[in-house]
C-alpha cells in the first residue's frame, strides 16, 4: 500500500474561508501602502546563495543553518553549477534589484512593498513555518533623495501603525531602539566581545560560537537560561555616537509628534546583519512565544555590501501568517470566516438544460452576481436543499421557462417563490433578499 501523501513538514495549506482573511489583510496592505505612495515589486523567489550570505550575513541563523539551498546542475561544461536559495527573506532581492536595475540613476526615493512567501528551515510551531508569507516594504534611494532622513524612519513606523488599527488588530506594541551606524556598531561589537569572554563559558553553545565570531548575535539568543546573563551585558545605546544619538532622537520627537506609541527596548536587535540604526518590531501579546507580528528597521550600508551605489534605506517585513493569527486571537475575523453566500443558485431541472443554465449563469455573473450553478443530474428537492446553504435564492431553469422566458425564483429568506423575466432577473437578484416577493 502506497503511503498518503501530506504537505511537507511547516509547510501547509490555507483553505477557504480562511483565504478571505488573507485576502482582506493584503488588500488592506496595498490600500494602505497606496496612500504613502509605495509601489509593489516581485522579485524570484530564488536567488544566488552569495546574495543572502553578503547580505543577512553568514553568522546568522538563517544562513548558517536555515536556508533552503541547493546546486543548480550547469547548462554547458564550460559553466559551473550555480548555488542557489529559495529566499528567506525579501530586502535582500529588492536591493540587488534596485542595483541592478540602476533605479538609484532616477535621484529619486523609491518606494517599494512586496508581498511573497519566504522559506525557512525553522523548527515548525504556531506561528512558525518553513514557508511562511511576508508583506514587506522598502524605502530606498541615494542620500540626495532623503534616504538617510529621520522622517522616513518614522513615516514608516507610522505608516506601520496606520496599518494595523485599520487591519483591526488591537494591543501592538512598537518596540524601538537604534543600534547605531556600522562604525557605532563595530565599536560596541569589540566592548560586547570583551564582556562576553568571561560569561560565554557559562552560555550556550551557539553564544559560544557568537561570542567569538559576531557578539551582536549574542543579544538574538532565545535560550531562557542565557537571559540572565545577556541582561547585564552593556547595552549599545552606550555606545552610539553623537550623530546616531541625534538621528533618534529626531525619530521619536517625529513619533511623539504624530501621536504613534512606542516603547524604547535598548536590547532590540534585529536576526540579520545589515542592519544599523533605527531598528523595531511590532509585538502582539496574543500571539504566544511567536509574538514579533514584524520587524525592521534601516540597512544603511546594504547596497554598497552586495556591490552597489550608496543607498540608505529602512524597511520592515510582517509575517502574513502572524497577523492572520492576531486577527483569530482577537476574533475580529467572525464575520469573515462565514462561507459566503452566492447571490443565487441556478438549478437546472435535466442534463438537456445544463448548457442553457451555463448561458444563464454567464451572463448573471457578468453582471456581477456570486452565483452557484448546479446540475441537470440532480433532483429537484437535492437542489434545493443544497442551494439553501449556498444561496439566497435558487433559480430555476426547466423546459418551460426556457420556453417562456419566465424562471421560477425563490427567495429563501422570505419563502416566496415567484416567476421572473429573464430581462428582469438581474435586478431582482441584486435586490437584497429581505425585501419581497422574489
Ligand atoms: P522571529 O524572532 O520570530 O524568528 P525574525 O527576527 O526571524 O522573527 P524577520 O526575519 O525580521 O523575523 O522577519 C519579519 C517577520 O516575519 C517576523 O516578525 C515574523 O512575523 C515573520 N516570520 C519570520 N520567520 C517566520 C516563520 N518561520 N514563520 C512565520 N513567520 C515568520
Ligand atoms: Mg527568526
Amino acid at each position: 500500500m502506497s503511503q498518503t501523501l501530506k504537505a511537507v513538514r511547516g509547510t501547509r495549506d490555507l483553505l477557504p474561508p480562511e483565504t478571505a482573511l488573507w485576502n482582506r489583510i493584503e488588500t488592506t496592505a496595498r490600500q494602505v501602502f497606496a496612500r504613502y505612495n509605495f509601489g509593489e515589486i516581485r522579485t524570484p523567489i530564488f536567488e544566488d546563495t552569495s546574495l543572502f550570505a553578503r547580505s543577512v550575513g553568514e553568522e546568522t541563523d538563517i544562513v548558517s543553518k536555515e536556508m533552503y539551498t541547493w546546486e543548480d546542475r550547469a547548462r554547458a561544461q564550460s559553466e559551473k553549477p550555480q548555488s542557489l536559495t529559495l529566499r528567506p527573506e525579501n530586502t535582500a532581492g529588492v536591493v540587488r534589484a534596485y542595483i541592478e536595475h540602476k533605479l538609484g540613476e532616477t535621484g529619486q526615493l523609491q518606494k517599494l512593498f512586496y508581498i511573497g512567501p519566504q522559506f525557512r528551515r525553522e523548527r515548525p510551531q504556531k506561528g512558525r513555518y518553513r514557508q511562511f508569507w511576508q508583506i514587506g516594504a522598502e524605502a530606498i534611494g541615494p542620500p540626495s533623495a532623503g534616504s538617510e532622513s529621520p522622517l522616513r524612519d518614522a513615516e514608516i513606523l507610522e505608516m506601520l501603525a496606520t496599518f494595523l488599527d485599520e487591519l483591526g488588530i488591537a494591543g501592538w506594541t512598537l518596540e524601538l531602539n537604534s543600534v547605531g551606524s556600522a562604525a557605532d556598531r563595530a565599536r560596541y561589537n569589540e566592548i560586547l566581545r570583551a564582556a562576553l569572554v568571561p560569561l560565554a563559558p557559562q552560555m550556550c553553545v551557539d553564544c559560544q560560537r557568537r561570542a567569538v565570531t559576531n557578539p551582536l548575535r549574542v543579544l538574538d539568543c532565545k535560550v531562557p537560561e542565557d537571559q540572565p546573563i545577556i541582561e547585564t551585558l552593556p547595552k549599545i545605546g552606550d555606545s552610539l555616537g553623537q550623530e546616531s544619538i541625534d538621528h533618534f532622537a529626531a525619530v521619536t520627537a517625529a513619533l511623539e509628534a504624530a501621536g504613534v506609541p512606542y516603547h524604547l527596548n535598548p536590547r532590540l536587535v534585529r536576526g540579520l546583519d545589515y542592519y544599523t540604526r533605527t531598528t523595531f518590531e511590532f509585538t502582539h501579546g496574543g500571539l504566544g512565544a511567536q509574538n514579533a507580528l514584524l520587524g525592521g528597521g534601516r540597512y544603511d550600508g546594504l547596497s554598497e555590501a552586495i556591490g552597489g551605489p550608496k543607498a540608505p534605506g529602512i524597511g520592515f517585513a510582517m509575517g502574513l501568517d502572524r497577523l492572520v493569527l492576531a486577527l483569530q486571537a482577537a476574533e475580529a475575523v467572525r464575520k469573515d470566516a462565514a462561507p459566503q453566500i452566492a447571490d443565487a443558485y441556478i438549478a437546472p431541472l435535466g442534463e438537456a438544460l445544463n448548457a442553457a443554465a451555463l448561458t444563464l449563469a454567464r451572463e448573471l455573473r457578468r453582471a456581477d452576481l456570486h452565483i452557484e450553478l448546479g446540475d441537470g443530474a440532480f433532483r429537484l428537492k437535492k437542489s434545493l436543499e443544497i442551494a439553501n446553504k449556498l444561496a439566497r435564492r435558487i433559480v430555476i431553469v426547466g423546459e418551460d421557462e426556457v420556453q417562456s422566458g419566465n424562471l421560477t425564483v425563490k427567495n429563501f429568506l422570505t419563502g416566496v417563490q415567484t416567476k421572473v423575466s429573464r430581462a428582469e432577473l438581474t435586478a431582482c437578484l441584486k435586490k437584497p433578499a429581505r425585501e419581497v416577493p422574489a
